[in-house]
């Protein structure tokens, strides 16, 4: 297998042959495609499309899906260099691909290290095969709209959101009431993925009742509503989704009752698919700094910046932080696994908001140093910077939730408390 002729952005490292042909892959679509059409996405706000249609004949939309069933086979660690390489090239399609690709990783790859019942595993693995068909055979993509504006996405309450046992004409399913906020790739989505919480007369709510069900497009009572104008990610459409006895049958669900829960217990990995987006956006804008400086971004002026020491420094630095992501995002990949020890949790946690924090730290030394002709709008880098301030937003793992598990679980053993 020949060597990679570009340094992907998780770093150059021992890659089996599958990830060094997927990384190449990504990475030329990335540059020739998605690149180019970023400013578009971001101008206007809208979905891109046509990055979806690239994804989809390159096999990326099943990148996850297990070999088995049709997919290419993608484990936890190849989507995560894939999605920081896309990201280099379009933070909205990068951030949305993983919400696509989580619903099949989570139902696959991850749901096979979550402990079931014989009963549970024999229903998860016929259920799952409906999805994973609909995205082989019909290139049918599913968002994942979780939050609601409450705590249940940062997993300290029950999700608001509603399902209620119903059967209709015969037919065993859930009648599904509320709302999610941010629901990115909403009217752009073939199934959305909800969490929510089973309704069940004279129960008090309760997370550990959260259901994971797709619920179609096209189905009747479900809504998209609210405007979109946001600082970065412009080109997630992440509007409100309103569902107003919205019945689907038992097909649709995409775990078994309780599994949900178990598995954001048992696989803390899950959480920190978010990041390598942020990675993709860190790298992105080092690579422009560095080819300003040099003078060699195309169409501008070859005016060589690089002389000056001051420039020197901050791409000195700028290349130390970014180095130190990538190593401890590498590590945070390699050794993510159910019921990770506390110091691998720890590390997790670590990488997570090293990447989100530091993606935006890049690109603020970026603007810094490239100066006030690099954040013109015809230039990627003030998008870089929108961008890159997104991320360490996203729940259940913002900035601030991350260092507050950090502290909480560091000083406190599980069931630990004060009088
Ligand atoms: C570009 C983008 C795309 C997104 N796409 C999706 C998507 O597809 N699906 C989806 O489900 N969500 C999505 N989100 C939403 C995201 O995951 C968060 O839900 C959202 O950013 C939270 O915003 P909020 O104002 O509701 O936060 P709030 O809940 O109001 O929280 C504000 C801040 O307070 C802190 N906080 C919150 N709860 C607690 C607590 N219990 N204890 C202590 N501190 C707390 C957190 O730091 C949080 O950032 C997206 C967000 C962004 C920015």
């Amino acid at each position: 297998m020949s060597e990679l002729n570009f340094t992907p952005a998780v770093g150059d490292l021992p890659f089996t042959p599958q990830q060094r042909h997927l990384l190449a892959l990504a990475h030329e679509l990335g540059k020739t495609t998605f690149a180019p059409r970023a400013p578009q996405w971001d101008e206007t706000a809208s979905f891109p499309f046509a990055n979806y249609v690239d994804l989809k004949d390159a096999g990326l939309l099943k990148l996850c899906v297990p070999a088995s069933h049709g997919g290419l086979g993608a484990d936890y660690p190849t989507y995560m260099m894939l999605a920081a390489e896309v990201g280099r090239f379009c933070g909205a399609t990068a951030l949305t691909w993983n919400m696509h690709i989580c619903s099949t990783m989570w139902t696959g790859v991850l749901a096979d290290g979550i402990e079931m019942t014989p009963e549970q595993r024999a229903e998860h693995m016929s259920r799952r095969e409906l999805h994973f068909s609909r995205i082989v055979n019909d290139g049918a993509i599913y968002a994942q709209p979780f939050s609601e504006g409450t705590a249940a996405a940062a997993g300290r309450a029950p999700f608001g959101t509603a399902a209620r046992k119903e059967e209709r004409n015969g037919v065993s399913g859930w009648l599904i009431n509320g709302k999610k906020i941010w629901a990115s790739l909403s009217g752009a989505a073939n199934y959305y993925g909800i969490l929510c919480t089973e309704d069940v007369d004279g129960k008090t709510p309760d997370a550990r009742d959260t259901l994971y069900i797709s619920v179609p497009a096209t189905s009747e009572g479900l809504s998209i509503s609210g405007d979109w104008n946001p600082l970065g990610m412009r080109g997630t459409v992440s509007r409100n989704l309103t569902f107003k006895d919205v019945w689907v049958s038992d097909a649709e669900q995409l775990m078994p009752r309780g599994i949900y829960f178990k598995g954001a217990q048992t696989w803390p990995a899950m959480f920190f698919t978010l990041a390598p987006t942020y990675l993709g956006v860190a790298n992105a804008a080092y690579d422009f700094t560095v080819s300003y400086l040099r003078g060699e971004v195309p169409g501008e002026p070859p005016v060589k910046r690089r002389q000056y020491p001051t420039k020197q420094i901050a791409v000195a630095q700028m290349r130390i932080q970014l180095e130190n992501m990538k190593s401890i995002f590498w590590r945070a990949i390699s050794e993510a696994k159910p019921n990770p020890s506390k110091d691998e949790k720890m590390r997790l946690y670590a990488a997570h908001y090293s990447v989100m924090e530091g993606a935006n730290d890049i690109a603020r030394l970026a603007l810094r140093t490239c100066g006030g002709q690099s954040m013109m709008k015809h230039l990627p880098l003030e998008r870089l910077y929108r961008d890159s301030r997104c991320g360490a937003l996203m729940l259940p793992w913002t900035a601030e939730l991350v260092m507050d598990r950090m502290g909480r679980e560091t000083l406190y053993e599980a069931g630990e408390r004060d009088e």
